[in-house]
């Protein structure tokens, strides 16, 4: 279905985003996730940190496409929970093709051989251990899909439902979803939680920089608490390579 576009932006591939986000901003995450694979298919992957809300949109791509690619981000530094939990969900939602993507050997040798970075430069951590795996993998692939939702932040209030960035089209089709819309699809479709949800962390990463938070705080609350970093760098718009940049697909 092509998507009509009458955007100023002088991007084609910002200009195909915003034709998408106008088409679908309403739409429901299962049909936005459609939509994305009926366009991307082959050329799409699905970036999960199998945390705390994770398991509505893996669900809803199991649903459609078992076999997408799922990219986790395995830092080295997370919680025993959760990579559990991404074994133990993986395996009940049928995916087979979860890539677990893990840090160049010769970048934590050089710049964090005792595994304390985080102490002293948390960006140059989230660099080595996540943007630049994340960058590596997601080469092939012409866009990806996100699990961010408005609420999450008050640094994401105006989320699109598609974005361009790097040379790609990044999808979020649960962007407009509330907390109580993914409680009531989990419950419908007795989706296990993350088991440090039930206490006191809505929002999962490392566990060094992750923290619980109070009740009224922002789920992200926790994350890097105390600092004024609210992101790992995987959502900051970065120059596409020549590999990457282009607009695909025909919608
Ligand atoms: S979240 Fe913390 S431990 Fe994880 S990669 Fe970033 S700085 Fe390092």
């Amino acid at each position: 279905m092509p998507f009509e576009s009458d955007a100023l932006d002088s991007s084609p591939l910002a200009a195909h985003a915003a034709a998408i986000d106008a088409a679908l901003r309403t739409a429901h995450p299962r049909d936005i996730l459609r939509a994305a694979l009926a366009e991307y298919g082959g050329r799409i992957a699905l970036v999960s940190s199998f945390g705390a809300e994770s398991a509505v949109l893996l669900h809803m791509a199991a649903q459609i496409d078992p076999s997408i690619p799922v990219l986790f981000l395995d830092t080295g530094q997370h919680f025993g929970q959760t990579l559990d939990y991404r074994k133990t969900l993986a395996g009940r939602l049928g995916l087979t093709d979860v890539r677990d993507l893990r840090p160049q050997y010769q970048d934590i040798a050089v710049q964090d051989p005792s595994a304390n970075l985080y102490k002293t430069d948390t960006d140059a951590c989230c660099t080595i251990r996540k943007v630049l795996p994340l960058d590596r993998a997601l080469q092939p692939f012409h866009a990806w899909i996100t699990g961010r939702k408005r609420f999450q932040a008050a640094s994401r209030l105006r989320l699109a439902v598609a974005e361009a960035g790097e040379g790609k089209i990044k999808f979020n089709p649960l962007a407009n979803w509330s907390k109580a819309d993914l409680d009531a699809y989990a419950a419908e479709h007795a989706l296990p939680a993350h088991p440090l949800v039930a206490v006191g962390y809505p929002s999962i990463g490392c566990w060094p920089c992750t923290q619980a938070v109070d009740d009224g705080e922002d789920v992200r609350a926790g994350r890097w608490a105390g600092s004024e970093k609210i992101e790992c760098g995987i959502h900051v718009t970065r120059p596409p390579t020549p590999s990457n940049d282009a607009v695909g697909g025909d919608i």
